[in-house]
């Protein structure tokens, strides 16, 4: 058994939780049926999503005995589950897997739990922990699989989504909505000049002060080549303006060392959501007023609504 716990029974001890120590899980006598743990096995094989695997496990837990409430927290994955109701006395356990740390999982109740019931309740983890690995893992997989690998912001695939999501959404709620298109000016010419890995230094710094620029509700997406894309939510025409210059003024005075003195530009296009607009139309139009910048002169930018 490679699964640890640290049990923290909080009613056994009113002063106040004592962790107790790291300990490697066995078990005196066997407190569940053999087929009580293997309809579990089989159940939490159904699922690759944590919610999901945490309502299996919570309602085979609720079989052996009563819990009032469940929490399970993963922090570093953003995962935080809720079940039930949160009363005075708790059960916690910190899950750990191959040295991999799995979150921290809390149950609830309003009387005190025996004994036998935190050695259940332990029984029952040792089949959640590998289906609970497998959710992350795959959790990983997805979301890396949504992420640019040179410049460390979403991709073209997430971009779709989300602009299918925010432009539903601000037809729903009757909320504005801007795009921002961005195009790194004369890049062939910085490949060309001072090489490739130079060219991928500027896409990498070109992202992170896009990400820096915007609010922590908008989204950065590289859209393809040196093309990046910002979906900005509950943001008008001219709020996106004053954005896209912000942008703009910051990449014109980049110190990039690569460059030799040469100053990288970038020429940008706006769009905001109009009660006809679908994803398809918006980006038209932001693209369309990147083109205007670009053929206006470069390094500036162009809203498709009033420019
Ligand atoms: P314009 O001002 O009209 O946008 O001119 P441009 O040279 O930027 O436009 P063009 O589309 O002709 O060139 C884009 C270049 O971007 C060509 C391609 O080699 C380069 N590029 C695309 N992806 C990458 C990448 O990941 N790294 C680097 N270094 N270059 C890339
Ligand atoms: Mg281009
Ligand atoms: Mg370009």
């Amino acid at each position: 058994m490679t699964l640890y716990t640290s049990r923290t029974n909080i009613s056994e001890y009113p002063q106040g939780i004592i962790p107790m120590p790291r300990r490697q899980l066995h078990f005196a006598k066997q407190s569940i049926s053999d087929h009580g743990l293997y309809a579990l096995n089989n159940r939490l094989q159904t699922s690759l999503e944590i919610d999901e695997l945490i309502e299996i496990f919570t309602a085979e837990v609720q079989r052996e005995l009563a819990v009032d409430g469940l929490l399970y927290q993963e922090p570093s994955h953003g995962v935080d589950i809720e079940l039930g109701t949160q009363c005075r006395h708790t059960l916690s356990y910190t899950l750990v897997l191959f040295e991999q740390s799995l979150g921290n999982i809390r149950f609830f109740r309003t009387s005190a739990f025996s004994e036998l019931e935190c050695q259940k309740v332990e029984q029952l983890l040792t089949a959640l922990v590998y289906p609970l690995r497998n959710a992350f893992k795959y959790m990983q997989a997805i979301r890396s699989s949504f992420i640019d690998g040179l410049t460390g912001v979403k991709n073209r695939a997430a971009f779709d989504n989300a602009l299918q999501r925010e432009v539903e959404l601000a037809h729903r709620q009757g909320t504005e909505l801007s795009i921002v298109v961005l195009d790194v000016d004369h890049f062939k010419k910085v490949n060309d000049a001072y090489g490739h890995a130079a060219g991928d230094q500027v896409l990498i710094k070109i992202a992170k002060t896009l990400e820096a620029s915007v609010r922590r509700s908008d989204m950065v997406f590289r859209y393809g080549g040196e093309e990046f894309v910002a979906i900005l939510s509950y943001t008008s025409e001219e709020g996106a303006k004053l954005l896209a210059n912000r942008v703009r003024e910051q990449i014109a005075a980049l110190d990039i060392s690569e460059l030799d003195g040469y100053q990288v530009t970038a020429s940008l296009g706006i769009a905001t959501v109009n009660e006809q607009d679908d994803v398809v139309s918006i980006f038209k139009r932001g693209d369309a007023a990147l083109y205007r910048a670009k053929h206006l002169g470069r390094n500036r930018v162009v809203s498709a609504e009033t420019d």
